[in-house]
């Protein structure tokens, strides 16, 4: 494919493409050890005002760790809801539970939900205090030509919302970009293994509001909560204010069945009736068709550099 992007002057010692969480993470790390990076995102910088209603991400000691590295544990772990269990929800059994700690029979070794955007704002924003690294935002990568190392992207929010093209030379990329890497899809052709499996399972994206009083709606709210009924299965995963962010997972038939807003209040109270009566009707229905249901992938690959 031929480019007539403006290649800029600068060589770049480090490429990192993706600004969720691995990538600042990686390029934090780098920068500390002197080693100049940019960083290129596709969205836009900030949270415009959101946050959004993203799954929740858990954080273990593992990732714990990582942010204390970049000096953030604290800030990060004051946003995040601590939850130390499940709590399984027993069907058809009228709303009886059973609880299960992580470590013992007590309140220890928490897990730690928190607001995914939210979490990558609080990592890019400690990234821009790093002087080594530069983060390029509403840059997205299209294409990596490897013989001259030149990564090709499109720059979002030019005038009058146009898009520029833009060519940088780097020593050294490193993909973060995701489940859709471009990164990964610029070196497919070199590697030896590559499989993906697309699961016949979707997920939906909900919200259960904590009472009218400002309590949790779930007895536990600091355990990480299972549903489950055949084939469908859904969690709820604690937000600081007592309010809960529910993954609902089934069969991709079940979801393409559920086509009305009638359809939806049907299924959950045939499926999950002690949350149905919580969570408020419009806003039930309105999650439920707010996006399209993403499908699970498992993907695996060999090698994992070029
Ligand atoms: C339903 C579900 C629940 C999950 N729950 C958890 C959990 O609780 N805890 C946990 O640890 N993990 C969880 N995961 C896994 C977790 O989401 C991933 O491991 C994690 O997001 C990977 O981080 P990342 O930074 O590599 O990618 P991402 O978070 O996907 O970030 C990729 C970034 O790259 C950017 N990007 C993409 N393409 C381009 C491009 N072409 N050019 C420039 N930028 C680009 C995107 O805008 C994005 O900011 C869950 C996943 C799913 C699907």
């Amino acid at each position: 494919m031929e480019f007539e992007h403006q290649l800029e002057d600068e060589e770049v010692p480090v490429a990192v493409v993706g600004g969720g969480i691995v990538g600042p993470v990686m390029a934090y790390i780098l920068g500390e050890r002197g080693i100049r990076v940019h960083l290129y995102e596709s969205r836009n910088k900030g949270l415009n005002g959101s946050l959004g209603r993203a799954i929740n991400f858990s954080l273990s000691n593992r990732g714990i760790d990582a942010l204390v590295r970049m000096g953030i544990s604290d800030e990060v772990l004051k946003e995040a809801a601590p939850y130390y269990g499940r709590c399984i929800h027993l069907p058809n059994s009228g709303g009886k539970t059973k609880v299960e700690f992580y470590l013992g029979n007590e309140k220890k070794g928490a897990i730690h939900s928190i607001n995914r955007r939210l979490l990558s704002e609080l990592v890019l924003k400690r990234l821009e205090e790093n002087p080594n690294v530069k983060i390029f935002y509403q840059h997205q990568l299209i294409n990596i030509e490897h013989k001259n190392e030149t990564l090709h992207f499109n720059v979002k929010g030019g005038e009058k919302g146009s898009n520029n093209k833009k060519s940088v030379k780097a020593k050294f990329i490193i993909g973060c970009d995701g489940f859709n890497s471009s990164v990964r899809k610029s070196i497919l052709g070199s590697m030896s293994y590559y499989q993906q499996n697309i699961l016949d399972e979707v997920y939906h994206e909900l919200y259960l509001p904590p009472t009218q009083n400002g309590e949790s709606a779930l007895p536990y709210p600091d355990m990480f909560h299972i549903w489950q009924l055949g084939e469908v299965m859904m969690v709820g995963l604690p937000n600081k204010g007592n309010s809960f962010n529910i993954i609902l997972y089934t069969p991709l038939s079940h979801s393409r069945n559920i086509k009305t807003p009638n359809d939806v209040l049907d299924f959950f109270r045939k499926t999950f009736p002690d949350v149905q009566k919580k969570i408020p009707q419009n806003q039930l229905i309105e999650d439920f068709f707010r996006k399209t249901p993403s499908r699970l992938n498992i993907m695996k690959c060999y090698p994992y550099h070029y």
